[in-house]
């Protein structure tokens, strides 16, 4: 089986390499470009594609991978939203993902960016390598015996409620359903109480019609004054030009972005510098309490062997016709 392997970087090329050894089977063609409709047409000859989050995975994409004989879209992530199901199922092309790989990279990386941006942690980095020793601007608050609101409690939910958890923290939660696995120690509350009780709030819900800008200028004025807000998740789950003018009330000690309304455009890969100046995000990096990182939450190495290893072994398992739990459907 022929898998073309999109928008490749050198460390997927390398745990993917890696991972291969233990598959037989299967053959890998690996290219820098993401899927797009451009670049569906290089899947000619190939017999699945293995895709991103950052990859355009809509109807037009489809129907070329369609027509070049494709029957498998192997995303190399747990979500889906940039794939236009209809479509897949109009052209009869499986779609199959990895739905977790290492919750606790991505849990991690939220309580980091959540000390980060209490702390001002970047800013204290800069200053002293100005020989700057002053704490001014730096303050932040314990997060010991405080509140953390947790929206969305699936695998990375569940997971960062338990680190905050192990912070000594008071960990409240939203979700439409409830995890009976955090019973003992999670209190699930309305959205209204969550976002009016919590002192950190982390998003960790899917992206979906009903997500789609849950952090909204209504949403952030229900927020204590001095909240700290972390998204890991995905970046239109947070309306950015109602967050810049949340953060123009003062209502954030910190904000902790990984995702971002315009990753879907590329806006940093193309680093054009009149993009850049435009930007929601660039203007989002101009406040000091706002700390961004490049959608790096899952990117450590017990998580990427995890991911390799689940997107060969479904593709063995489209191969085999067998079913599996990390079809989307
Ligand atoms: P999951 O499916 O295990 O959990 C999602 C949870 O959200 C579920 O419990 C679900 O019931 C809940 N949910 C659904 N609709 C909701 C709503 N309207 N309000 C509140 N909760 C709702 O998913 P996961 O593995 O924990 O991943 C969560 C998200 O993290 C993914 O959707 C993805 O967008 C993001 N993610 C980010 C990175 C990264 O590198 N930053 C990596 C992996 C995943």
């Amino acid at each position: 089986m022929k898998i073309l392997f999109y928008d490749t970087k050198s460390y997927d090329r390398d745990s993917f390499q890696e991972t291969l050894a233990d598959f037989s089977g299967l053959e890998i063609e690996y290219t820098k470009s993401d899927l797009d409709p451009r670049t569906a047409t290089l899947a000619e000859g190939f017999d699945a594609v293995c895709a991103f989050v950052s990859s355009d995975v809509g109807a037009h994409t489809i129907e070329i991978l369609h027509q070049k004989g494709i029957r498998l879209i192997l995303m190399r992530c747990a979500g889906f939203n940039n794939v236009d199901m209809d479509a897949a199922k109009r052209c009869d092309i499986r779609v199959m993902r990895v739905p977790g790989y290492s919750p606790e990279a991505v849990a991690e990386h939220a309580m980091a960016l959540a000390l980060a941006a209490n702390r001002r942690l970047y800013k204290a980095y800069n200053k002293v390598r100005e020989n700057d020793f002053s704490l001014s601007g730096l303050m932040g608050f314990n997060f010991f015996e405080k509140t953390a609101g947790i929206v969305g409690t699936g695998k990375i939910g569940a997971a960062m409620c338990r680190i905050c958890r192990g912070f000594g923290m008071k960990v409240i939660a939203y979700d439409v359903y409830e995890n009976p696995a955090l019973k003992d120690f999670v209190e699930y509350v309305s959205l209204e109480r969550l976002l009016s009780d919590s002192d950190v709030i982390s998003l960790h819900c899917p992206l979906m019609d009903s997500t789609y800008h849950l952090i909204n200028i209504d949403t952030i004025r229900q927020m204590k004054d001095g909240v700290v807000l972390v998204n890991t998740s995905r970046g239109a789950l947070v309306k950015t030009d109602d967050l810049i003018e949340g953060i123009r009330m003062h209502k954030f000690a910190g904000v902790g972005l990984d995702v971002y309304e315009e990753e879907t455009n590329n806006v940093f890969e193309d680093r054009s510098d009149e993009i850049l100046e435009h930007s929601t995000t660039a203007r989002l990096l101009s406040f000091p309490n706002v700390m961004i990182t490049s959608h790096q939450g899952f990117f450590t190495r017990e998580a990427l062997s995890a991911i390799a290893e689940t997107t060969l072994q479904n593709a063995l398992d489209f191969d085999a016709g067998l079913e599996s739990a990390n079809d989307v459907t």
